[in-house]
């Protein structure tokens, strides 16, 4: 059977749309055969999901994406097959969830100033027992007429620099690395593009990830062109790291973007489950 791989997804328990059983069944239905979920700095979801792939036969992988910063920029790593008692693990996505928290009381402050009140209230309530994330602000936002799009409230709020924008120190990459790998897993650098560097930056940061640790990156995401996968391809062969595919999948509202519906790596890319196959 050839297995269909989904190694970058969100439930509820950050900021996706879908429980993870239902995330678990919705990948099920829509043909993939391992499915990694990967919340926001947090493995509360991973439970739950192994119970529903396992009702449903897919295999999961458990996974984390925590938020790094490398030279006061934020990057985030997928750790795939970590193990989610690891106890460091464990303990840092508690104190993760208190610095999440924290920020939001932040970010809420500073709406406040901006006469748009209640916003702790309702991202807590969203989030329930979840990590918040900037997507609750946005959808709270969106919800009291604020903005019009998820985008808007990033551009005029959220987003780096903007007027509810609180800049966070997240958890040093190499030490993230340490935590994903030293609990049995595979680090990948999430969706290399996004973050909009240069070519000598990007290698840079390659160089780092790499020097500590780093195996793997995501060749291909939901988003990517063909053009877009062959520059992200040469990095990886440049660096001689393994390649990941990853949806990054939050909600069905999202119709653009759905589970499994990736391109295949390149030929001559390492596929990063050929490391723990
Ligand atoms: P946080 O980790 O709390 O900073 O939240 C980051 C999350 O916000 C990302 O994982 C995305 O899901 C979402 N996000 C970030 N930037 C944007 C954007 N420009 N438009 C829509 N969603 C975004
Ligand atoms: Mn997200
Ligand atoms: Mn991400
Ligand atoms: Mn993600």
């Amino acid at each position: 059977m050839t297995e269909t791989y989904d190694l970058h997804c969100h439930s509820t328990v950050s900021d996706g749309a879908l429980l993870p059983t239902a995330l678990v069944q919705r990948a099920h239905e829509c043909g993939v055969t391992s499915l990694a979920l990967t919340d926001h700095d947090t493995v509360a979801g991973l439970d739950e999901a192994r119970a529903a792939a396992t009702a449903t036969g897919i295999t999961l992988i458990p996974g984390i994406e925590l938020s790094t910063s490398w030279q006061n920029k934020c990057f985030h790593i997928v750790g795939l097959g970590i193990d989610p008692d690891y106890p460091p693990l464990r303990d840092a996505t508690h104190n993760l969830q208190i610095m999440r928290t924290e920020r939001a009381e932040r970010i809420a402050d500073k709406l406040e100033k901006k006469r748009i009140p209640g916003a702790l209230e309702a991202v807590k309530k969203a989030a329930g027992d979840g990590m918040i994330t900037r997507s609750h602000f946005a959808d709270f936002l969106l919800s009291q007429f604020h903005v019009s799009t998820q985008q808007e409230a990033f551009d005029r709020y959220l987003g780096a620099g903007k007027s509810a924008f609180v800049a966070t120190t997240w958890t040093d990459m190499e030490l993230a690395i340490n935590w994903i790998t030293q609990s049995g897993g595979v680090a990948v650098l999430a969706h290399p593009l996004r973050y909009k560097l240069t070519a000598s930056w990007m290698k840079r940061l390659l160089a780092a990830f790499k020097e500590v640790g780093g195996q793997g990156i995501e060749v291909v995401t939901g988003r990517y062109s063909s053009d877009e996968i062959k520059t992200v391809a040469k990095y990886a062969t440049l660096f001689d790291l393994a390649g990941s595919v990853g949806s990054d999948f939050h909600s069905p509202a999202n119709q653009w973007l759905e589970l499994g519906r990736l391109a295949p790596l390149p030929e001559n890319i390492t596929p990063v489950w050929e490391l723990w196959e």
